[in-house]
């Protein structure tokens, strides 16, 4: 059984105060044990919300993070230093890190390697563009964005990554991909990691789908086979409904 895990993406939204504000709101809940929560957040906040969200039950995670542990890479911050400030999770590969800051899928592997190597659990986001989607290459860009990203990934280490499947169609734009189209692709990831690696990793690979997931339509997905979880980003934003999806999930 594969524990479901509803991660929250703040993108570039929140000052510090309204971060801090949040965490100690999301204390003050009870919140279901079955489901595996975390949020991540801007670079600047991940110090409080670590030091604030000790010994709760949620964890915290960036939204980015640099492959090399250290150097003259100017305005970056190193997976490395993330796992010495005891962030948990880290999103790898985003639609919009990909389209605007021309991150690679030879970028997104060596990240992966880096998170796993430190013991953070990296959350690889693929999905495909609408024009993709309507043109029919959707499932071999997919196939081809797992394939590099699990790219030197052992099979002991795959179990311990998180997919995000994330039609860029659908983030942030009210248009969700429905339940069974979501459940489709990401039934397609795990005969993918299958045919990558074996049926006990591929059972064991959580995938989350992402793109306009929110209260109301949360238990939609998770009453899909293939779909562990989800990725969300505006929803995830007021405490009140960040718990609704955790309620929703479990
Ligand atoms: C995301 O940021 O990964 C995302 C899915 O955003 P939203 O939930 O707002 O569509």
């Amino acid at each position: 059984m594969r524990t479901p895990i509803i991660l929250g993406n703040w993108k570039m939204h929140k000052t510090l105060g309204e971060a801090v504000e949040f965490i100690d709101e999301l204390k003050t809940r009870e919140l279901p044990e079955s489901v595996e929560a975390g949020i991540c957040a801007p670079f600047i906040h991940l110090s409080d919300l670590v030091s604030g969200s000790k010994e709760t039950s949620f964890g915290i995670g960036a939204e980015n993070g640099h492959y090399e542990d250290s150097g003259a890479f100017t305005g970056e911050v190193s997976i490395a230093s993330l796992a010495d400030l005891g962030v948990n999770y880290v999103i790898i590969g985003h639609s919009e890190r990909r389209q605007y800051f021309a991150e690679t899928d030879e970028a997104v592997n060596k990240k992966i390697l880096k998170a796993l190597e430190k013991d953070v659990v990296p959350v690889v986001c693929v999905g495909e563009s609408l024009e993709e989607r309507e043109d029919g290459s959707y499932e071999s860009l997919i196939k081809s964005q797992i394939e590099k990203a699990f790219a030197n990934v052992t099979e002991e280490e795959a179990s311990r990554v998180v997919v995000a499947y994330e039609p860029i169609w659908a983030i942030g734009t009210g248009r969700s991909a429905t339940s069974k189209d979501a459940n489709d692709m990401c039934k397609f990831i795990r005969e993918t990691l299958h045919s990558l690696y074996n049926e006990s990793v591929a059972e064991a690979v959580r995938i989350q789908y992402g793109g306009s997931v929110k209260p109301e339509n949360i238990k939609e997905y998770m009453a899909e086979k293939d779909i562990d979880g989800a990725l969300v980003g505006g929803a995830s934003l007021e405490v009140d409904h960040f718990v609704a999806l955790l309620e929703g999930a479990k």
